[in-house]
């Protein structure tokens, strides 16, 4: 498949974790809007001075600014052949400007209720080192890397009940923007994060 992939669903629904399957699957590169911004906000960049506030309160930052950071990343040689988009894109007018840059063949996704998000997100850990994601219940981390480990800034439950509103104003009406479009395919989130891979797996296999 020449097209991109989109991963599809609301905040904490796993899908950092599953990008990593469907990666190994494909070959795509992983393009996740939220890490290209957090580095930003790491470096001190323009970008990440102009992000930070909105990312803190949970708010989506504006538009133009992540149409011109994806119109940038896919300019890179590796993004070719298509890409794994991962929390992008997240509004309508997101979604159409994507559609006149390159071309999504699929739109994985992962549902979740709300119920079970603030649980998955504050309890949610990562390795600074390695970029990997744990969680205090689901996921426990090594015992050995536990000190070492960070909780992101935003994933405290009174941003994510923003980040939650957000996503169901301006996130969730994509789903059904991408539904009409005939390339929508869902996938149940609220198994084992090994369950959770099998069916996304079965998903990817059936594109
Ligand atoms: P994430 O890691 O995908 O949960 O993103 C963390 C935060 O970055 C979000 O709460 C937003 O503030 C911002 N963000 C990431 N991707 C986007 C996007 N596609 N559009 C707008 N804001 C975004």
């Amino acid at each position: 498949m020449t097209g991109s992939i989109v991963l599809f669903g609301p905040p904490g629904a796993g899908k950092g974790t599953q990008a990593e399957i469907i990666v190994e699957m494909t070959g795509k590169p992983q393009v996740s809007t939220g890490d290209m911004l957090r580095s930003a906000v790491s470096q001190g960049t323009e970008l990440g001075l102009e992000a930070k506030g909105y990312m803190e309160s949970g708010q989506l930052v504006p538009d133009q600014v992540i149409i011109g950071l994806i119109e940038d990343r896919l300019g890179d040689s590796d993004a070719s052949g298509g890409v794994l988009f991962d929390g992008f894109p997240r509004t309508i007018p997101q979604a159409e400007a994507l559609s006149k840059i390159t071309d999504v063949s699929a739109v994985i996704s992962i549902e979740v209720p709300d119920e079970d998000i603030v649980n998955r997100i504050v309890g949610r850990r990562m390795d600074p080192e390695t970029g990997e994601i744990y969680h205090v219940s689901f996921k426990p981390p090594p015992p050995e890397l536990a000190s070492r480990l960070i909780q992101r800034k935003d994933d405290n439950e009174d941003t994510v009940r923003n980040r939650l509103a957000a996503y169901h104003e301006q996130t969730k009406p994509l789903g059904v923007w991408y539904s009409n479009r005939g390339i929508l395919s869902a996938v149940d989130g609220t198994g084992t994060i090994q369950e959770v891979s099998q069916s996304v797996a079965n998903a990817v296999r059936s594109l």
